[in-house]
């Protein structure tokens, strides 16, 4: 270590209003104890990595195993010991900021894929360059692209603990999965309708021995059901193969009856049905939904995105291509989901949510020929 070095190192310390803040909140008081253990300081441009205890909720609700520390560039000059905007060195540090991250992060990967109880997917770590010293620079926590994107589970990432979150069901596709894959308890809602319909009679609508239907309790459309397969061990369409294909069909066939039933008292509705590709609540389920997205559910980009870009799997060509090939391809990444906003008839961009709605009111273009040709649609005139 420098002199200079010695001089502007930071403790490694919870507090702060950002991603340090977050991760140390999310990760419990075991966190700053790992910490302390490997490092009490750390310069500019360097990362210590800190094994998570098994016993933080981070470790046992995520699946996160290391938490790497990294300190960027001071360019603050608020801060003492910034760099008196000497951009030159700032870049410098953050060069090495970044390459430390990642030198630890292949170490780790390494580690892991050495030990053969471990596979490598497993790995999951939080990774943050400390930004409060930058100002300048800006970091893409992994933390926050692990909040999904509903509003029970925002809810969650914006620190709002619904009730019953502090556990983890345990569960056996959890463990099939590995720790990655862990669902939260708040994700757990759908899950625990489908297996006991019989504790939620005033929730659902229709129950046979393969689908509970329901309405979406945060409907981002006028009309908006979901259509819950109740085989256990299904918690997503990645979890899909041949065998599901009659349930596929099922769940479909439900849909489209609901559809047509929504369409007698509305026929202005246009439906759609669907998966998410990455879903955020487990148990494998249908979107039912109506095209208007006329809702005070639907806020944001991510809510946007989720139903109208690759992201949604029209149920059609799901089934298509499990009876093809086996499974679903699920083409659609978290990615998409911050992509610009389309109309879903026109495609014409939008800046923002309220004026994708006012845009989306009067609309009356035709809808996308992908959508108009297959039978992706469900309208009165079907
Ligand atoms: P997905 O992103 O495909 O997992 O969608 C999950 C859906 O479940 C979202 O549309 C949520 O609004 C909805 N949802 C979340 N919690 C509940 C609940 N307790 N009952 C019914 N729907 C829910």
């Amino acid at each position: 270590m420098t002199d200079l070095e010695k001089v502007v190192c930071r403790r490694l310390k919870p507090g702060g209003g950002g991603v340090n803040a977050a991760i140390y909140s999310a990760a419990g008081p075991t966190l700053e104890v790992a910490t302390k253990k490997r490092a009490r300081t750390l310069s500019p441009g360097k990362a210590v990595v800190v094994p998570l205890p098994s016993s933080s909720p981070l470790y046992s609700r995520e699946g996160v195993t290391h938490v790497v520390h990294v300190l960027g560039p001071n360019m603050n000059p608020q801060r003492p010991n910034h760099l008196n905007g000497d951009y030159d060195e700032g870049c410098r540090i953050l060069q090495n900021a970044y390459s430390s991250l990642f030198e630890s992060f292949i170490s780790l990967v390494g580690e892991q894929s050495k030990n053969k109880n471990l596979h490598s997917e497993k790995l999951k770590t939080c990774n943050y360059i400390d930004t409060k010293q930058t100002n300048h620079f800006s970091s893409d926590p992994v933390i926050k692209r692990e909040c999904a994107y509903e509003d029970g589970s925002s809810k969650k990432c914006k620190g709002t603990i619904e009730p019953g979150d502090s556990k983890v069901i345990p569960h056996k596709s959890a463990k099939k999965m590995g720790a990655e894959k862990a669902w939260g308890s708040w994700a757990q809602a759908l899950y625990n309708i489908a297996v006991h319909p019989e504790k939620h009679k005033n929730d659902t609508f229709e129950v046979t021995d393969d689908v509970v239907v329901l309405n979406d309790a945060y409907p981002k459309a006028k009309k908006h059901i979901l259509v819950l397969a109740r085989l256990e061990g299904l918690d997503r369409l990645a979890d899909v193969s041949q065998e599901h294909l009659h349930l596929l069909r099922t769940m479909h066939g439900v849909g489209i009856n609901w559809a047509k039933k929504f369409l007698q008292d509305d026929e202005s509705l246009i439906f759609r049905l669907g998966y998410h590709s990455v879903p955020s609540m487990r148990q494998l389920h249908l979107h039912v939904i109506s095209q208007d997205f006329d809702s005070p559910h639907l806020k944001n980009k991510k809510h946007w995105n989720s139903f109208n870009t690759a992201f949604f799997l029209d149920s059609v060509d799901v089934i298509e291509e499990v009876s093809k090939n086996g499974k679903a391809s699920l083409g659609g990444d978290d990615r998409l989901l911050s992509m610009e906003l389309r109309c879903n008839r026109c495609r014409s961009a939008h800046p923002n949510i309220p004026r994708l709605k006012s845009h989306i009111r009067n609309c009356q273009a035709a809808f996308p020929a992908k959508l108009l040709e297959g039978d992706q649609l469900i309208q009165a005139t079907n």
